[in-house]
């Protein structure tokens, strides 16, 4: 989300007559995207708008501003904590934010006006902000406010404009993105993945991140059916235990969640499945962090991302004991990783032999690295006329836990 509000506000600014320049040194003003979704994000932006200080004085009329989750939760304390801080503003006014900017610099939209940005292969769009969700260690609502669905003539005009710039693969962004309605024509994320597959130009579409909940048969039918749609489904189950589990108020339970996994599984042939993990949630005990093993193991997911319990102001969880130790945590955080680096493997092993579609990302010294629809990375030698933005198909000829080799076919 945060690499979409970056990319919405360089558009914007762009847009106003601003110019985005790769060099620090050559620019006025620096705008930092923060985070807040555990503690180490935020001491990673402090840190962050310490370096740009030094930036700031070096030259009169440099400025910083702060903006996502941690602008949001900390507000005009911000201005107190940090003095040199020029702009604090809401990613949800961003547009007034850009305006207030162009009073004070001279900008001439007219030389950058509607100027095409370079853009990657890929793109993320949010479709939905914000959460209707009240998972009890999750400061999101709080920052990011309550779930709001874009029209779905937005999102697609969006997605139309990336295309145009040479965007193949789009991200559909939304806390909690099968829950997405169109606030005019009442349509799903189904509907919406419909609609965006058939930009011109598009050849990929994601969406991230499913909440299991709002796992329906119309999304199901729609990775399986749609040509455009990648088999991919990242849905987090957070803790393997039930008791932690209802805790965190993520209201279903493990047997819930492995009946989804299990008929999607049925619906979408190679699906890939990927998920997120907390460990040491308050109270968690060893025998409820291997029920979390344990289901790591009988799930075998592609991908899995792990995380130590991190207390979050204003949560309900914030207000339990923090009461496993930072080194347990680390355990078993490392314990997991031990387990998915072998399961990844075995999965990514089911794909030797195999020939797989690849939109090539990067080709270099005869050497092409792209993805396959299941998000795998795939690398090998690049043949004639394996050029960035091309998909290819590829002969699967090695696996590891975290990517394929392949000759890519003529
Ligand atoms: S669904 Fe996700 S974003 Fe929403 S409260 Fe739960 S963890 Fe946070």
């Amino acid at each position: 989300m945060n690499e979409s509000d970056a990319d919405y506000l360089t558009q914007g600014m762009t847009a106003a007559g601003f110019t985005a320049v790769p060099d620090l040194d050559q620019a006025d003003i620096a705008i930092l995207v923060t985070c807040s979704v555990r503690q180490n994000a935020e001491q990673k932006a402090y840190g962050r708008f310490r370096e740009l200080k030094a930036w700031k004085r070096a030259r009169p009329g440099r400025a910083v501003a702060m903006t996502g989750c941690m602008a949001n939760k900390e507000k005009d304390r911000l201005y107190d904590r940090l003095p040199d801080l020029d702009y604090r503003f809401d990613m949800r006014q961003y547009e007034a934010f850009i305006q207030d900017l162009q009073g004070e610099y001279e900008t001439d939209p007219a030389q950058t006006g509607g100027a095409v940005l370079q853009h990657g292969l890929t793109a993320y769009v949010p479709a939905i902000f914000g959460c209707n969700e009240v998972c009890s260690f999750c400061i999101v609502p709080f920052v990011r406010g309550i779930e709001r669905s874009r029209p779905l003539d937005d999102v697609v005009e969006d997605v139309r404009r990336f295309a145009r710039q040479g965007v193949r693969e789009v991200t559909l962004l939304g806390q909690t993105i099968n829950s997405y309605r169109d606030p005019e024509r009442g349509a799903r994320l189904a509907e919406l993945l419909e609609a965006v597959e058939r930009v011109p130009g598009i050849w990929r579409v994601r969406f991230l991140t499913s909440h299991p909940r709002h796992v329906h048969d119309d999304l199901l039918f729609a990775i399986r059916d749609l040509p455009r749609v990648c088999e991919h489904l990242h849905l987090p189950f957070q803790s393997g235990d039930d008791a932690i589990l209802k805790q965190m108020r993520r209201r279903y339970t493990i047997e819930e969640y492995r009946a989804i996994i299990a008929h999607a599984r049925s619906l979408v042939v190679d699906l890939s499945v990927s998920t997120d993990v907390i460990v040491g949630y308050p109270g968690e005990t060893e025998e409820q962090f291997q029920r979390t093993l344990d289901l790591l193991e009988e799930i075998k997911f592609d991908v899995v991302h792990i995380q130590g319990f991190s207390p979050r102001p204003r949560t309900t969880a914030a207000r339990q004991a923090d009461d496993v130790s930072p080194v347990e945590k680390k355990r078993r955080i490392n314990v997991l990783l031990d387990a998915q680096r072998r399961i990844a493997e075995a999965a990514n092993r089911r794909w030797l032999g195999r020939t797989v579609e690849v939109l090539v990302e990067r080709v270099e010294d005869g050497e092409f690295s792209g993805r396959t629809r299941q998000n795998k990375v795939v690398l090998g030698a690049a043949p004639l006329g394996a050029d960035v933005g091309t998909v290819r198909l590829v002969h699967v000829e090695q696996a590891t836990a975290w990517q394929l080799k392949g000759q890519a076919l003529n």
